[in-house]
């Protein structure tokens, strides 16, 4: 029995619907439970153990700089922050970075700094972010009301305002949105929780070009997509497009909370001392983490790999759909960050992906997400496909999936 009136079982709160899975260790791709079962990882916490469990390279990071120094605040300079702000800035089109903790905090920063940059340019009416049906921004009030999903903020009283919404990637009725309040917009190049939704390159173009056509900013989350989930270090490089404003999180910190907003020169510098702060955003553990994740990522092949491995997981993808309309209709997404359209109710598809010990995760619009850690190989694809045919197999016949 579950519920607010169940008798208490747990001292969690119980805001999370769990499995009952419980892991003792993670070694690349691989879970293993505390009963010792092991269960290929293709949920990688939500896109976020972006090297696997384990990674040599993250566990020698953080096991270092432990010993040395874990936080001194941002009252002092901390030369690991500098590190991985050259580092981000090197390889993006941003001039600034800012540190936190999570992607709420990322995004809801971002959503801060857009509307600081027009205050700070003598237009403190343009307030108003224009977002779109099925983005999802964080748990914030801010980031909840700049997705707009009224499931989310029902219960938690007032919401922020000064957020619009966009019905579709339609650049005709986000242009009728557009007024003298308008801020800027804020979109995720491949919508994750919303259903894996790759908005496209087109519409990143028209984005852009709309942007500076209005003097708005274009703020994108990248939480989700960014660094190599797409088999590029951003998604947007897709389209050949540069944001304003960038909020990335979950894949940096490879495992470790870590998120930042990257910015140009001319928007960043708005952020003076006294207008944001977060205690322990970027202080060192986490900057070397996320320092030997990036410098991993963007290693020589590394990204030419994850779009090898994004082709061949869904050509094979494409052959399993094809032959099980019954349960699946369609693929979505970029590279490794891989939706696939369900015909049954997609949790039901998880659990028996689950029964066949593959991990995966749910998103709207009755999709699920197959997130594996960005190093994987090809065995370990050939073994996830293998347990999505049987598990299709169990949900046709669902004798064959209980225990002889
Ligand atoms: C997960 C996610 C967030 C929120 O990140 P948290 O670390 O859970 O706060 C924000 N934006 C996008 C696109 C996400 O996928």
């Amino acid at each position: 029995m579950s519920g607010p009136d169940s008798p208490l079982t747990s001292h969690v709160m119980p805001s999370y619907n769990r499995s009952s899975l419980r892991f003792a260790r993670g070694d690349g791709a691989w879970l293993t439970t505390t009963d010792g079962e092991k269960y290929l990882d293709f949920g990688s916490g939500i896109a976020v153990n972006t090297l696997g469990h384990s990674h040599p390279k993250l566990v020698e990071a953080i096991t270092d700089q432990a010993q040395k120094l874990w936080h001194v605040s941002n009252l002092y300079e901390i030369p690991e922050q500098e590190a991985l702000a050259d580092r981000l800035c090197e390889n993006s089109f941003a001039d600034l970075v800012f540190f936190g903790n999570s992607g709420a905090e990322a995004a809801e920063g971002m959503i801060k700094t857009m509307r600081k940059y027009h205050a700070a340019n003598g237009h403190g009416e343009k307030v108003t972010l224009i977002s779109f049906a099925g983005a999802f921004h964080g748990r914030t009030l801010g980031a909840l009301a700049a997705a707009g999903n009224q499931a989310y903020l029902e219960g938690f009283g007032p919401a922020p305002t000064g957020f619009v919404q966009c019905p579709s990637f339609d650049i005709a009725a986000l242009e009728a949105l557009i007024d003298d309040t308008t801020a800027g917009i804020l979109i995720e190049p491949v919508q994750g929780e919303g259903g894996v939704r790759n908005v496209g390159t087109e519409f990143l173009r028209a984005l852009r070009a709309l942007c500076d056509k209005h003097d708005i900013l274009l703020g994108l989350d990248e939480v989700q997509c960014g660094i190599g989930r797409t088999g590029k270090l951003f998604a947007h490089e897709w389209a050949e497009i540069t944001p304003d404003v960038m909020a990335i999180a979950k894949g940096i910190g490879g495992g470790f909370p870590l998120g930042a907003i990257l910015t140009t020169r001319e928007v960043g510098r708005v952020m003076q001392p006294g207008t944001h702060g977060s205690t322990y955003g970027g202080n060192p553990l986490a900057c070397r983490v996320g320092s030997a994740v990036l410098e991993t990522v963007l290693e020589d092949g590394f990204l030419a790999n994850v779009q090898d491995m994004a082709v061949y997981f869904r050509q094979h993808l494409a052959r399993i759909i094809d032959e099980n309309s019954d349960v699946f209709s369609g693929l979505r997404g970029s590279g490794l960050m891989v939706g696939l359209e369900c015909v049954l109710p997609n949790m039901e598809i998880v659990t028996a992906l689950r029964g066949a010990n593959l991990l995966s995760v749910g998103a709207g619009e009755n999709t699920l997400r197959l997130l594996p850690p960005l190093n994987i190989e090809k065995t370990d694809l050939d073994t996830a496909i293998a347990a999505i045919e049987t598990a299709c197999q169990t949900l046709r016949d669902p004798q064959l999936g209980e225990a002889p």
